[in-house]
């Protein structure tokens, strides 16, 4: 057998085939009826004699949180917690703005906020006014409000450091429930 790091996780290559080995709650796609299986003990014996790197050992933190995120090979940096990842599509709403003014997120997280210039401030998103209190190595997303979006043009699109914007959280899921965003095309 061997082992192989994959993700958080490890691929175990066995003669009966290759294995999914997750430790956080030691599952194996063999199913074995004995726990934990062959795949699962080799794994841990290469963690413990320093062969393999333990599942905790890929992580990056957050920068919107600064909470460890497992990392996987395949990821692409940034690298933000599930908390707070924000993905196009998402309803967030400006932590300095009004809580009942949703915005679209309209992009995945890119680059640092101190790397992001505005176009028409002459500065980055990190020293634009309002942003002084967010950190400056947070991704940025690009926001629209959907209120105004028009037929006539393309909707203007807002730079915000991702930790300035907030999911709405239950205490306000009454007021955006019955919230649906127009689609003009
Ligand atoms: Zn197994
Ligand atoms: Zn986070």
């Amino acid at each position: 057998m061997s082992v192989r790091p994959f993700g958080d996780s490890y691929l175990v290559d066995a003669e009966d085939g290759t294995h999914f080995v997750s430790l956080g709650e030691s599952n194996c796609s063999c199913d074995a009826a004995n726990d934990p299986c062959k795949h699962i003990r080799r794994v841990a014996i290469e963690i413990n004699i320093g062969r393999l790197p333990p599942p905790d050992g890929r992580t990056v933190e957050c920068p919107g949180c600064g909470d460890d995120v497992p990392i996987s090979a395949a990821q692409e940096s940034p690298t933000l917690c599930r908390d707070c990842d924000l993905q196009p599509g998402d309803l967030v709403v400006d932590a300095e703005g009004s809580p009942e003014t949703p915005l679209i997120v309209v992009s995945s997280p890119g680059p640092p906020a101190e790397l992001v210039p505005v176009s028409d401030a002459e500065c980055t998103v990190a020293d634009y006014p309002g942003n002084g209190d967010y950190d400056s190595e947070v991704p940025v997303v690009e926001v629209i409000y959907p209120q105004a979006v028009s037929t006539d043009r393309p909707p203007r699109r807002y730079l915000f450091p991702v930790t300035r914007l907030a999911k709405p959280t239950s205490d306000h899921d009454g007021s955006l429930s019955g919230y649906s965003t127009a689609e003009n095309d």
